[in-house]
């Protein structure tokens, strides 16, 4: 009898252990913390729960990245796993994976995933690598960037995008991208020279600045062309101190690199 009555408390002090620990979530600043609240419906489990966009960005990757012709097999990796969701303003969230640019306010727009990813691949970045990105917008393709190298400094010259991004990036936990209110034609010299740049806005010339900030055998991907019209998309690789390599890899539409900070 006493027996089972020792073995019967063993079994309830059990039970209560297990569901404090059910219960319990440990916290730190790391800790991605989810940003849009999610009714619990009983019929998903709690990983649809945490990222209700799953599929939608599997079908996203498969359908507008490798059957692109995106190869790099961590670029893929980065496109699976950043939440573009939540980059794009909420009445945009219905078409957060489509693979097209949306609107994010102030006249700017998120990038085309299919874009951001060839132009993550353009860069030919390895994962010790520091790159710089010039027009960080939503943040997304730092966000991108931030999975595949091991810092990213990113400019914006609009201020009130540098808070937005810089909210964002602390929400989603990425700790190993910094980003500066600023003219993205001057580069950020503090940090030069980088692996490799990316520009996300189209200027109607080369930045001198930035070709100068790149490391010998780095890569900058620049859109290039007129105001409000379609570019060209140029890798272009520092051969030595004195020459570059340029390459063209298609026709792109971006918004204008601007000079004036709002
Ligand atoms: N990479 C962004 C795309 C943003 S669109 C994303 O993934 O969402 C291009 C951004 O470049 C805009 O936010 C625009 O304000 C910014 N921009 C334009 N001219 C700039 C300049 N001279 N320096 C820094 N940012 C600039």
């Amino acid at each position: 009898m006493m027996l089972r009555i020792i073995v019967f408390m063993v079994l309830i002090s059990f039970l209560i252990g297990c569901s404090q620990k059910e219960s319990s979530i440990v916290m730190n600043e790391n800790t991605p913390t989810p940003s849009r609240i999610t009714v619990k419906d009983p019929t998903v489990t709690d990983m649809d729960v945490a990222d209700p966009y799953e599929a939608e960005r599997e079908a996203l990757v498969k359908s507008g990245v490798i059957a692109y012709g995106v190869k790099d097999a961590a670029v893929i990796e980065a496109m699976r796993s950043v939440p573009r969701h939540e980059f794009v303003p909420e009445e945009y969230l219905a078409q957060a994976y489509a693979n097209h640019p949306l609107p994010i306010g102030y006249g700017q727009t998120i990038s085309q995933p299919y874009i951001v990813a060839l132009m993550t691949e353009a860069a030919e970045v390895k994962p010790d690598n520091v790159v710089l990105e010039v027009g960080t917008g939503s943040g997304y393709q730092a966000a991108v960037l931030a999975e595949v190298v091991d810092h990213v400094y990113s400019m914006e010259i609009i201020g009130a995008l540098v808070d937005r991004a810089v909210s964002t990036f602390e929400r989603l936990g990425y700790s190993n991208i910094t980003v500066k209110h600023g003219d993205g034609y001057f580069g950020w010299e503090e940090h030069a020279p980088f692996d490799a740049i990316i520009v996300t806005a189209a200027p109607d010339h080369v930045p001198q600045p930035l070709v100068q900030q790149l490391k010998i055998g780095g890569n900058l991907i620049i859109p290039v062309g007129p105001v409000g019209g379609v570019q060209t998309l140029w890798r272009i690789n520092r051969v030595s101190e004195t020459e570059i390599r340029t390459e063209n890899l298609g026709q792109v539409r971006f918004v204008p690199l601007t000079r004036e900070e709002s």
